[in-house]
């Protein structure tokens, strides 16, 4: 059996535990590796290791750094396909689907090129007569990342480029569903000149997190996750000192007025209710659907959902892949089992889908929903998978209140050709990512990414210009020259008045 170790100092590393779980090809539900746990010991002695490659990283010009990036990049590029490969093996999303996601994480290893223009600072002459003052961002120190499974490439990819971009160096916690892509990339990043140290992939699981959490020599915590995980990883984060941003799950509504292109919506829920089996954060799971469209909305996605083509992801005829593992795929079962209980309509139900030849993979079929209430649990949690929630509501002000009662505030789309609307909405959901005629609002690399309400804790979003605030910290420097010039002491609060 395969075994899947970490990268600690430029290299593979075992590790002293001997503590593993199992990673499972979800295509065809065998076990394709072991996987190695770290102990409390093996990540103080990668912590230790990353804050020695500290003093020298962060001593190098942006320019250097950046140039380092540029190689990654080109490295990445170059590995595409079997990086996708990777993904699709151990998530199980469809292989477009996946080489999509690591496009998007390309796209930030782009962005984080443009680094020395990103740390220039400001800078203001004669604050007072002969006082200068400006600004810069240094590096926090260590930075430590945690990552969830549903995007084993693109989330990691919005923390650590950035970080290493700005000097820091990096421990990576990847889930432990999906670890090899993140390997894969620090293997990368060494071959494009990366110093040892810089990036280290440490595996494992709460055992490792909490570790991570008390290790005093780490200054900033990403994480990316569930809703009570992120909580958690928030509170005792800042307990002990350290900066925070964790992303939380979401619910991510659609609401779709009666004067849209119903084929745009239609096929942009499609796209965003199944497409990576529901496993997105950004999924589309609940179709709000407002007034006399709802019968034509709900007729055309069903159509669509009984025909959906679900498969491995290698195959290139498949839309949408299995679930990550067979505990996750009864969960998402049993969440359909509860909304026939709670009343919900069942349209389409894709629980007892055999896929021929493929019998111990983790699939299941789309699962639609009509008359899904507010107050039925499948419409206030989280079910992460393929199973889409309509809410028929009166108007658009019944779909805005539902959008902001919501305890999760990750992504919002509307459909509508009317500006008005797509611009009261935009102004007023109470929502972090928003689209208009855009089923999936995920920002690029330039923007930063991040929701409201119980979907992030803290303050920063993650990448863009949010990315280089969270991974710097700011120092003001106010100076007078030339030198020789004397006054008397003031004992009063400098003013320029
Ligand atoms: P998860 O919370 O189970 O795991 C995330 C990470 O936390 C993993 O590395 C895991 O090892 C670790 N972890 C798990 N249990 C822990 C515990 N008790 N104590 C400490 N650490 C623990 O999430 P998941 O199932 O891997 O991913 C799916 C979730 O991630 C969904 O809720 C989804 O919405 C969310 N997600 C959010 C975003 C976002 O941007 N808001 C993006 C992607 C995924």
């Amino acid at each position: 059996m395969k075994l899947i170790e970490h990268f600690v100092n430029g290299k593979k590393y075992s590790g002293e535990s001997k503590k593993t779980g199992k990673v499972f090809n979800p295509a065809t539900g065998e076990q394709s590796a072991e996987l190695r746990f770290a102990s409390a010991g093996d990540l103080d002695k990668a912590v230790d290791i990353a804050e020695k490659a500290f003093l020298n990283w962060s001593n190098k010009p942006p320019l250097h750094r950046a140039r380092v990036l540029f190689k990654f990049k080109e490295l990445i590029e170059k590995n595409y396909d079997e990086l996708t490969k990777i993904i699709v093996s151990e998530h199980g999303k469809v292989y477009d689907d996946a080489k999509g996601s690591l496009t998007r994480g390309l796209e930030i290893v782009e962005y984080a090129c443009g680094i020395p223009q990103m740390l220039k600072g400001e800078f203001t002459e004669n604050v007072g007569t002969n006082v200068d003052s400006w600004s810069i961002r240094q590096p926090l120190g260590v930075c430590a990342g945690i990552t969830p499974f549903n995007f084993p490439a693109m989330v990691p990819m919005w923390m650590f480029p950035m970080a290493i971009a700005c000097g820091n160096t990096f421990i990576l916690k990847p889930s432990e569903k999906d670890p090899s892509c993140s390997l894969k990339l620090a293997e990368l990043f060494t071959e494009a000149g990366l110093p040892e140290g810089v990036f280290n992939v440490v595996n494992g699981d709460k055992e490792i997190v909490d570790a991570i959490i008390k290790n005093k020599k780490i200054s900033a915590v990403s994480f990316v996750g569930s809703t009570p995980i992120a909580k958690y990883i928030y509170e005792n984060c800042a307990k002990n000192e350290k900066r925070v941003q964790a992303l939380g799950g979401a619910k991510n509504h659609c609401v779709v007025m009666p004067d849209c292109d119903l084929d745009q919506a239609v096929n942009g829920l499609m796209g965003a209710a199944y497409g990576s089996a529901g496993e997105r954060c950004m999924a589309q799971s609940v179709a709000v659907a407002v007034g006399s469209v709802a019968d034509k909305l709900v007729n055309a996605i069903t159509k669509k959902v009984e025909a959906l083509k679900v498969g491995p992801g290698m195959d290139k005829n498949s839309e949408m892949g299995p679930l990550v593992t067979k505990e996750h795929l009864s969960k998402v079962k049993s969440y359909v089992d509860l909304g026939v209980k709670e009343g919900a309509k069942l349209l389409v139900d894709g629980r007892n889908l055999k896929l021929q030849g493929h019998e111990k993979g983790f699939y299941m079929g789309g699962c639609l929903f009509d008359h899904v209430k507010k107050n039925m649990k499948i419409y206030k949690e989280e079910i992460f998978g393929p199973v889409l929630s309509v809410v028929r509501v009166k108007n658009f002000e019944e779909a805005l209140n539902l959008v902001n009662d919501h305890e999760f505030g990750n992504g919002a789309s509307i459909f509508t050709r009317d500006g008005d609307t797509g611009r009261a909405f935009s102004s007023k959901a109470k929502i972090g990512m928003i689209g208009v005629n855009i089923p999936i609002p995920v920002p690029v690399a330039f923007h930063s990414f991040g929701g409201w309400k119980r979907s992030l804790f803290g303050d920063q979003h993650m990448h863009g210009p949010e990315g280089v605030r969270f991974y710097t910290k700011l120092k003001t420097i106010t100076s007078r020259w030339p030198s020789g010039l004397r006054t008397d002491p003031e004992f009063t609060m400098p003013t320029m008045r």
